[in-house]
């Protein structure tokens, strides 16, 4: 048989759309004139980039003066923490977020939390919720920052973002959310949603990689992360990346327009894998939560007695590209932290999939996975002498 190849990785990063690509190539070649300069090739790409600002600003119901470029959801996480504790320490020195975040928020958390501010970490519950009495219970007199992920890219888990942003809001906190996974696949509003700060990444709904957004609502004060000349408004500085900016727009525009349509398809696709594969694979189960609240593109499934990251060696054999949950952690022996914070036991964490499915997925290529993953699981369990020593318990 001729080696497939399916991606279902789509929440690690995408490839970039060729109208996105084809968009893009002029600013390489031709009008790449910097543009702080004064001749008139500086005009054209300073219009090209004021023009691509706010087309980002209106996916989002922001203000294109509210968006400043990145260079990616990593830096825009980074800047929003660190820049804004270091802006308002004098208003208090506590920052509030979940055991769930992306690394890029944990790790920068971490740091603050040795250099001198307190960190609050809410915990979730088996489907990857935060408790909205525990947010309002942590927030105290120093409280100056909640940084808590619009969706989880894991297991998917869509928070409560309005009720989190409402509760922020009553009691004068500026509200983060990390919505890397979020823009681009499901509405975001900054208005309706009270958010006050955002970070969004173009390799994550079809742009270029190495270029983001962050939203910063009008009055906020931020330090610079980086620091030279007067781009992004004194804010951030570095001749611009125009031809990713020019992409990370066209590419939003593209999402924005087709999300309703291209979210019918996926979650029914992703209705069809995860209900296949917890019907063909006994001791198999979902992580995160079933329906509305789950990101259209997202199925994470763990299967006892196995270890994911051999999972991922054969479904590669098979020419399916996955993960055994974050990207991030792969090459390491821990399991995931977000399985561990919904509960699962480490032995069974290890055991997990994350497929994730994007714009080019078909049905015919989930038949092709629900064939596929009940052998290698049945494979591997042969293997293992955890399911030896429960299947001898059975009889
Ligand atoms: C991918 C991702 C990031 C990091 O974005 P980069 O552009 O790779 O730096 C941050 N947060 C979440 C939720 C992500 O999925």
């Amino acid at each position: 048989m001729e080696k497939r190849n399916i991606y279902m990785d789509h929440a690690a990063t995408t490839y970039v759309k060729p109208e996105v690509l084809e968009e893009m190539i002029p600013y390489f070649t031709e009008n790449f004139g910097n543009p702080s300069s004064i001749y008139s090739q500086a005009r054209v790409t300073n219009m090209a980039i004021d023009e691509s600002r706010g087309k980002i600003a209106k996916a989002i119901n922001a203000d294109r003066r509210e968006i400043f470029i990145t260079g990616g959801g990593s830096e825009a996480d980074n800047w929003a923490i660190k820049g804004y504790a270091n802006a308002n320490k004098h208003k208090g020195n506590h920052i509030i977020t979940t055991t769930i975040e992306h690394h890029a928020i944990l790790h920068v958390c971490e740091y603050l939390g040795k250099n001198g501010f307190e960190i609050t970490y809410l915990p979730v519950d088996e489907k990857g919720f935060i408790n909205i009495d525990d947010l309002r219970n942590a927030i105290k007199d120093t409280t100056i920052l909640v940084s808590i992920m619009f969706a989880n890219n894991e297991i998917g888990t869509i928070q409560s973002v309005k009720e989190i942003g409402e509760v922020c809001r009553e009691n004068k906190v500026v509200f983060h959310t990390d919505a890397v996974q979020a823009v681009g696949h499901i509405p975001v509003d900054v208005q309706e949603l009270n958010i006050d700060m955002l970070s969004m990444a173009a390799h994550k709904f079809y742009g270029p990689k190495g270029v983001g957004a962050l939203y910063v609502r009008k009055g906020i004060r931020l330090e610079n992360l980086i620091h030279g000349g007067a781009q992004e408004r004194n804010k951030r500085a570095g001749t611009e990346n125009i031809p990713g900016i020019i992409g990370m727009a066209k590419a939003l525009e593209l999402a924005v327009e087709n999300m309703e349509e291209e979210n019918k398809k996926l979650v029914m696709l992703r209705n069809k894998l995860i209900d296949g594969l917890l019907e063909r694979v006994p001791h198999s189960r979902l992580n995160g939560p079933c329906g509305e609240m789950r990101l259209p593109g997202n199925a994470n499934i763990t299967f006892e007695f196995i270890e994911g990251e051999s999972i991922l060696l054969m479904l590669d054999a098979k020419g399916i590209a996955a993960s055994s949950g974050s990207a991030c952690t792969s090459g390491s022996l821990d399991p995931s932290h977000v399985l561990l914070a919904i509960g699962l036991p480490h032995e069974i964490a290890h055991g997990s999939l994350r497929l994730s499915l994007g714009e080019k997925t078909t049905e015919e290529e989930i038949d092709y996975v629900l064939e596929v993953v009940p052998q290698i699981v049945q494979r591997l369990r042969e293997m293992s002498p955890l399911w030896d020593n429960f299947a001898k318990g059975e009889k």
